[in-house]
């Protein structure tokens, strides 16, 4: 069976610094890491073995320092965090800052925010958190409250950002169906889909192109990585969320003369080599 890499995949610059930030930190004292630094399990027990603290509630941090992962915080945690006296190291990816920044503008300009992305998604909860009154556009049927809200409010002004690793066509689908919906309504969208997330959606679909099946690596909580198993299946072509080798199944390949091979952002080449070992073996 022949393999072919997708031309982009794998660990984006922004997880491999945090993680890279994350091993540095542990080397110099204690550090609590608040939420998921990265999804891939051998990634994690890396980190575990580094003596790094993980928790999921802020109230759970009993080190002195503190690291922010990542997908952001609402800048009201990151204050939180140092009013307590925490040491707060912080490895937001700059193209999340950037997306903060974009939706704090369109609120600065008096519109209403609305975020188009997973409504309890960390780096959604992060860009909402600083504002009282958000809307958040997961599909079309959250619509329905924008719509009513308009018609309290004909004057309304939207402003929308979508969350970094959305994918670009879907959220491209729903400002377009908000526009068609809301006609009189100004709106104004800012593409904070990330540069990473883009190349990798469009390298998948190269991929659907010329494969048989492709093969997503990545771990069972990414969301980037199931999104990227999504849209090979959306393409017609079929695909598998793998971890590891180890989760691989032979009869997946049976029909299969070339497969595919594509990673999500939290994915290291490791592990994507190892996999690919897997499938050239077989
Ligand atoms: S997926 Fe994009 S926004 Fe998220 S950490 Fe990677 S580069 Fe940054």
């Amino acid at each position: 069976m022949q393999v072919r890499l997708a031309e982009h995949f794998g660990m984006c610059f922004g997880v491999r610094d945090a993680i890279d930030l994350a091993l540095d930190l542990t080397e110099r004292g204690s550090l609590t890491i608040l939420g998921d630094l990265v999804h891939n399990p051998d990634v994690v027990a890396t980190l575990d073995e580094a003596g790094a603290v993980r928790v999921q509630r802020q109230d759970d941090i009993r080190t002195p320092a503190v690291l922010l992962t990542a997908h952001g915080v609402a800048d009201r945690v990151r204050l939180e965090l140092r009013q307590r006296g925490l040491a707060v190291h912080d490895a937001t990816c700059p193209l999340v800052t950037r997306a903060h920044r974009a939706l704090a503008r369109l609120v600065a300009e008096g519109r209403h925010p609305v975020v188009v992305g997973q409504p309890h998604h960390v780096e959604v909860r992060g860009l909402v958190g600083d504002f009282d009154d958000c809307t958040i556009v997961q599909d079309e049927m959250d619509l329905d409250s924008l719509a009513q809200r308009i018609g309290d409010e004909p004057d309304l002004r939207l402003g929308i950002v979508a969350q970094t690793t959305q994918p670009l066509e879907r959220v491209q689908g729903l400002v377009e169906i908000m526009r068609r919906r809301f006609p009189d309504t100004d709106i104004q969208f800012v593409d904070t889909v990330c540069q990473p997330t883009k190349d990798r959606q469009q390298a998948l679909r190269d991929l659907a192109d010329q494969t048989d099946l492709v093969i997503v690596v990545g771990g069972p909580d990414s969301n980037n990585s199931r999104k990227l198993v999504e849209l090979a299946r959306s393409l017609g072509c079929p695909a598998y969320l793998v971890a590891s080798s180890k989760e691989l199944r032979d009869e997946w390949f049976a029909n299969c003369d070339l497969v595919g091979l594509t990673a999500g952002t939290s994915t290291p080449n490791e592990i994507v080599e190892e996999v690919r070992r897997w499938l050239e073996s077989h």
